[in-house]
């Protein structure tokens, strides 16, 4: 028997967690209109709605707070932040945002703007939900070439956040000069935290480069992403993390950075450039309306000493080895108990597949919705739908589209919580298999326009 690895560190303060009686559930549910977005959190035992934020931060960490340098402009910790990024990564010039989706809104116009077609368009593995917004808020269009290997949830496939090379040539060719940029998401969350191999990401960059087609790296989970390159590509299995870390975004030359997750604090993001210094300027144009000042962006000094120092630990062996065997252990349990998921589990979280756990229930009333609601209603347990609700209407036609997917992400956030806490959601897990014939689909009471997943009210269809 393989040995499981413990949590690589000893935990010195700790914060009460309140389980709830069924009853009080099912009220605070419906409250909450059948959306677990809109729960308080008080209502939730085990809270996996996301990794986003919500991280545990190190006692160096804590310690770093207490050196933030709070000066309008130039801030310590700024040059501190650029210096790791320089290190890590090789990007010469740092904006420090308040998020991923901050980096996002001050980039992507700057790309269109530089868009030679009539009719831009962002090419990606698959776009996160606020990158496609936002890509749409510039005026674009976000078209995903995800490898179909990706869709088949129980096959056994290393990589399966790869572009589809062939679609990716293909649209190339078609959209010609309309091709604003191509977007690398790593790891690619929406397929399930999976990675991409270092030989696809180095592909889909040279087909970019022969273009004159910017690459940008979407970087929220790169730490995960490098560790599964060395574990699964027998040509990395004695690099160093720091090294494949350097070759991957060798091969962009921009990246976009949500640091509320890899980068282990609870509020943060980054916008970086390799050397492209007119784009650089252009951005950070944009930052100081949008942001903040170009030497803090949204962010107090203090979190970007948090953030200087949470890179570094997020690339930590030890850590990473235990925090993807822990997403791997609730797989494992999940899967001896007959509960469908996405194999083999990636970065961050267990993908179960509503669509094979609750056939009876058609995607336009949710399968993966309605599977997160009966798991809290079973044990307080909170989980979030990637499917046909998160992924809305078209914007052109108004028409639901049929997702490729219909899976409740369990995302395990960092450092929080232990092995004992995955077996109690395994075990509420399964006992909702066992009455999953009796799970009822879902209907909208009220609709928002866009992003409609977080502010939607349902109820029972
Ligand atoms: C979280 C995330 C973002 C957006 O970042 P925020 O910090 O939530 O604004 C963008 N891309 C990916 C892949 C993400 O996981």
């Amino acid at each position: 028997m393989t040995r499981r690895i413990p949590e690589p560190y000893r935990i010195k303060m700790v914060e009460p967690i309140r389980q709830t009686t069924a009853a009080e559930r099912r009220l605070a549910l419906e409250q909450a209109g059948w959306n677990p977005f809109l729960l308080k959190a008080e209502d939730v035992y085990i809270d996996l709605l996301t990794d986003s934020g919500t991280g545990a931060m190190s006692d160096r960490q804590w310690a770093g707070l207490m050196m933030g340098d709070e000066a309008y402009a130039g801030s310590r910790n700024f040059f501190h932040l650029a210096d790791t990024v320089r290190e890590l990564f090789g990007y010469a010039h740092t904006i420090p945002t308040h998020q991923g989706r901050g980096a996002e809104q001050i980039l992507f116009p700057e790309l269109v703007k530089r868009c030679r077609g009539e009719r831009p368009v962002f090419l990606s593995n698959y776009h996160f939900d606020t990158t496609k917004a936002h890509v749409e808020l510039a005026g674009a269009r976000a078209v995903n070439a995800l490898t179909p290997q990706a869709l088949d949830t129980g096959a056994a496939y290393d990589w399966k956040g790869d572009f589809d090379l062939a679609r990716l040539r293909d649209i190339l060719e078609a959209e010609g000069d309309n091709v604003a940029a191509v977007i690398i998401t790593i790891t690619c969350n929406s397929a399930g935290g999976q990675p991409v191999s270092m030989g696809n990401i180095r592909a889909v960059s040279e087909l970019a480069r022969a273009r004159g087609i910017p690459v940008v790296i979407d970087a929220a989970r790169f730490a995960e992403n490098a560790w599964f390159i060395r574990r699964r590509d027998p040509a990395y299995g004695e690099a160093s993390l720091a090294d494949i870390v350097r070759e991957m975004f060798s091969h962009g030359d921009m990246f976009t950075m949500s640091a509320k997750k890899d980068g282990l604090v609870n509020i943060g993001g980054l916008c970086c450039f390799k050397d492209d210094e007119a784009l650089f300027r252009a951005a950070q144009v944009r930052c100081v309306p949008m942001e903040g000042f170009v030497t803090y962006g949204g962010l107090a000094g203090r979190d970007m000493e948090a953030l200087a120092i949470g890179l570094k630990e997020g690339l930590d062996d030890a850590f990473l080895s235990y925090r993807i065997g822990q997403v791997a252990y609730l797989g494992e349990r999940l899967r001896e108990g007959g509960v469908p998921i996405q194999t083999p589990t990636g970065g961050h979280a267990v993908f179960v597949d509503a669509k094979l756990l609750l056939p009876h229930i058609p995607p336009e009333q949710f399968p993966a919705h309605a599977l997160a609601c009966e798991l809290y209603l079973e044990g307080g347990v909170r989980a979030v739908e990637i499917g046909s609700l998160l992924l809305g209407r078209n914007p052109q036609t108004g028409k639901q589209e049929p997702s490729p997917f219909e899976l409740m992400r369990l995302t395990i956030p960092r450092r929080v919580y232990t092995n004992d806490h995955m077996d109690y959601i395994a075990d509420c897990l399964i006992e909702v298999k066992r009455r999953a014939a009796a799970v009822r689909g879902l209907a909208f009471d009220y609709e928002p326009p866009i992003l409609r997943h977080f502010m939607a009210r349902l109820q029972p269809a």
